[in-house]
């Protein structure tokens, strides 16, 4: 199983290279991270997130017990429109905290699949959300950046608490008493 690399691991601020739509390398990576996001209980993970910078991302946004994993090579926004909604995000690299991060509810995005064929996919709610999200990371930036300042600073501060108490990937809150499983 791929390591989650959590912040402030300075490989989440870099900006990710192109893939090579020919390496052959692209189809393994992407069902690590599939595996890597769904043992985490992530929604989405971009490759920067286990250590590869390259652009590519894998999301899963349909309900719980359906897994739809899609694999977006090269992805880019071509649009942003609608409201600016603010929701808590969480982030499988900044475990223990969830963020307010202000963003367009709706997103357009061109990517290649793992065959080298172009697609466009739009959405609004948690997919365009999840789009932006990811995408990010391969632009180097994580929760911590999106943040507007004064949620930052209170973000930042809660990571450091998260982190002493030992958060683990896929949790976007620390619970005060220990949880029994
Ligand atoms: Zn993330």
């Amino acid at each position: 199983m791929l390591k989650i690399i959590t912040s402030p691991d300075p490989l989440l601020n870099q900006v990710c290279e192109p893939c090579d739509l020919s390496d052959k390398g692209l189809k393994k990576l992407a069902k690590q991270m599939e595996k890597a996001m769904y043992a985490n209980d992530g929604v989405g993970i971009a490759a920067p997130q286990v250590g590869v910078l390259k652009r590519l991302i894998v999301i899963d946004v349909s309900p719980e017990d359906v897994r739809d994993p899609l694999v977006l090579v090269n992805p880019e926004i071509l649009e942003l429109d609608g409201e600016l909604v603010t929701e808590d995000e969480g982030c499988l690299s900044c475990p223990g905290v969830s963020v307010p991060i202000e963003r367009r509810e709706w997103a357009k995005v061109k990517f290649f699949d793992l065959k080298g064929e172009e697609w466009e996919i739009e959405g609004d709610g948690i997919l365009g959300r999840c789009l932006q999200h990811e995408i990010d990371h391969l632009n180097g930036i994580t929760l911590f950046e999106s943040a507007k300042p004064r949620d930052r600073i209170k973000a930042l501060k809660e990571y450091e608490e998260a982190r002493r108490a030992g958060a683990k990937p896929g949790e976007t809150s620390v619970p005060s008493t220990p949880k029994v499983r």
